[in-house]
């Protein structure tokens, strides 16, 4: 796969600007073709959905007066999810940063409810023929401009809350507006999307994405492998070189994109499609065999689930169980992820029990990072900061109730406990106090509940992996993040198209973090998983494998291909081979190496979704 961010050396070398958009490849048909990289597999042709974002300024926009009781409507609902958010803001910033920091959300809350801006917005509506956000707009500007005008400087500083509550209205009103545009059988084109968005858009029925930014591993790609939607990311400038209704072609097995092409390329392309489908169809006939090495070793290949729906995959992709539900996606996408205890243990006890008897593996909720915090404070590295199990460990409120909804689906199916970004033994520690406290609520309401439950960690940080050994003593297992765990070795930004190609997870150094945790769980006798994306690419397969891990865990759909390679090789061959990728260098050596050894020992290199062979550079496994 060719990667065209700007790599500096070649970027100086040809005097051509730092940020200059990388060259079109056009082919011998004259499509032009722009590389990016796959995120999730399959063929959408169709016409462009250029998505937007518009700038903060709102158009003055005039209604047809019958419908004011209609945008009156829309603003009333804008106002009840603004509520709604702040209210949770304010209990989340109340706990972590006092009482005196919450004060100004409630603040607010007190103007969203204010009765003379709210008829004055509605008065606008009526009477001026205004949109919703242009009365907003119009009332909330004026009313800021007297309180910047005030003597008190308590009035003036109120005019910034203004603004963040006038910007609030307007985003959940454009929202709605965005969502609502958005056609069916359309490709979405944008600059980046949220994974939340991405749900909502395959809701609208659209054939894929592409993005500009975002990498393979990042959560917005995650959630379109969830819901089975192509879509391609790194595409650098795309979103500026096609307008909505241009005819293309996203391939999501190569990660590319092909811009108006000829009636040849998507005669091509639909041919493509055909093979990519009965491939997976034929793929999914192991399924009801086990993923065992040519010598006998057993591996348990298990599906990452980050949306209910996901469960109807498991029987038809082979998995062995369920070894990763991201419950902060299926809390988002409840609306919200303070879900009190009864939805959470219905949430999860659906996926259990579609699981069982097969174990599930329950993250509890991983903020944070890219992933949406429900408070209104930015963070200069929030990869670096307030991110997985330190915010639940300062927020036992929000962490209470899911470990009691899971206590209690623990009775439906075996179930693990997965704790995130843990940094510190410490927090294990802390975490089985919350548990002893969560088992004592359930028993005094006399709540049924299975009391024993397996707790492990995520291996995510570099300095957990450098002392397994030392986290081995308070963990029932370890699961490999190898998304986050390469990013934190190599410094490299799993969502930064930019840095893209030098996000290698089979990079030596994450091989040698990888080792020394299996060796850790060996030692003390406990499994290892990984569950990082690298876990569904079969080029990686028997270096995960030689490396002794235990456990498989990916998107269901990567399953089969996964299960097809563990059956052709052997693991002392496997182990082999891991003893001489830990003595190279960089991962481009370990590429070559395993390029060669898929050819001597498989006779050629795995077989893709679109049946072809992964190139030198599969999914997810770019060179450095
Ligand atoms: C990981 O980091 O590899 C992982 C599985 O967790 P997430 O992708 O949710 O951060
Ligand atoms: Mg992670």
């Amino acid at each position: 796969m060719h990667h065209p961010s700007p790599h500096p050396s070649r970027a100086e070398a040809s005097g051509e600007s730092l940020l200059s958009p990388p060259e079109d490849t056009t082919d011998a048909s004259g499509d032009v073709i722009i590389d990016g990289v796959a995120a999730s597999p399959g063929i959408a042709i169709g016409p462009v959905y250029l998505l937007k974002r518009e700038s903060g300024r709102v158009e003055a926009e005039r209604i047809d007066p019958a419908t004011a009781a209609h945008e009156t409507e829309r603003f009333e609902k804008a106002v009840s999810q603004a509520e709604r958010a702040l209210s949770s803001i304010i209990s989340v910033t109340r706990e972590k940063l006092g009482e005196e920091s919450s004060a100004i959300f409630e603040a607010q809350q007190l103007m969203l409810r204010d009765d003379a801006l709210y008829k004055a917005v509605v008065h606008h509506i009526e009477e001026q023929h205004s949109s919703a956000s242009y009365a907003i707009d119009q009332v909330m500007t004026r009313y800021r401009q007297r309180l910047e005008g005030s003597d008190s400087p308590y009035l003036r500083q109120r005019s910034d809350d203004l603004l963040e509550v006038q910007q609030r209205l307007i985003t959940y009103l454009r929202r709605g507006e965005l969502l609502a545009d958005v056609p069916p059988d359309t490709i979405i084109i944008s600059q980046a999307l949220t994974a939340a968005e991405m749900m909502l858009f395959s809701r609208r029925g659209i054939l894929g994405c592409g993005l500009d930014y975002s990498g393979p591993t990042s959560h917005v790609a995650i959630m379109a492998r969830a819901l089975g939607l192509p879509a391609v990311v790194s595409l650098h400038d795309l979103s500026e070189r096609v307008e909505t209704g241009d005819m293309i072609v996203l391939d999501g097995i190569r990660g590319r994109v092909v811009l108006r092409p000829s009636d040849d390329t998507l005669r091509i392309f639909q041919k493509r499609n055909r093979r990519f489908q009965e491939i997976r169809t034929q793929q999914r006939e192991l399924a009801p065999l086990p993923a065992e090495t040519t010598d006998g070793v057993t591996i348990d290949l298990h599906a990452n689930i980050e949306i209910a729906q996901e469960t109807d995959l498991l029987d038809d992709h082979g998995a062995d169980g369920i070894g990763l539900v991201r419950t902060e996606v299926l809390l988002l996408l409840q609306g919200s992820i303070t879900q009190p205890e009864e939805v959470q243990y219905k949430l999860y006890r659906q996926i259990v029990e579609a699981a069982a008897p097969r174990p599930t593996t329950i993250r509890v909720m991983d903020l944070g990072g890219d992933k949406m915090l429900p408070l209104a404070r930015r963070e200069n590295n929030p990869f670096l900061g307030w991110r997985g199990i330190r915010v639940l460990l300062d927020k036992p409120d929000l962490l209470l109730p899911q470990l009691r909804a899971l206590l209690r689906c623990a009775q439906h199916g075996p179930v693990r406990l997965l704790l995130p970004m843990v940094t510190t033994r410490r927090e294990v520690q802390h975490v089985h106090k919350l548990l002893d406290r969560a088992r004592e609520e359930l028993a005094s309401r006399h709540v049924p509940f299975e009391a024993n439950l397996p707790v492990g960690i995520m291996v995510e940080v570099p300095s957990v992996a450098l002392q397994a050994d030392v986290f081995a003593e308070v963990c029932d297992f370890f699961s490999i993040g190898s998304n986050d765990l390469t990013q934190y070795t190599l410094a490299v930004d799993r969502g930064n198209d930019l840095v893209a190609d030098r996000y290698s997870e089979l990079h030596p150094a994450v091989l040698t973090l990888i080792k020394r945790t299996t060796d850790a769980a060996r030692a003390a006798g406990i499994p290892v998983s990984v569950c990082g994306e690298v876990a569904g690419n079969p080029m990686a397969t028997p270096i995960l494998l030689g490396l002794g891990v235990d456990q498989l865990s990916a998107s269901p759909i990567y399953i089969p291909g996964v299960k097809r390679l563990i059956r052709r090789i052997a693991h002392a061959e496997a182990r082999s081979l891991v003893r001489k990728a830990l003595d190279l260098h960089d991962a481009e050596d370990v590429q070559r190496l395993l390029t060669d050894w898929f050819h001597t020992h498989v006779g050629h290199l795995p077989l893709g979704l679109d049946g072809e062979t992964l190139g030198a550079h599969g999914p997810q496994v770019a060179s450095s």
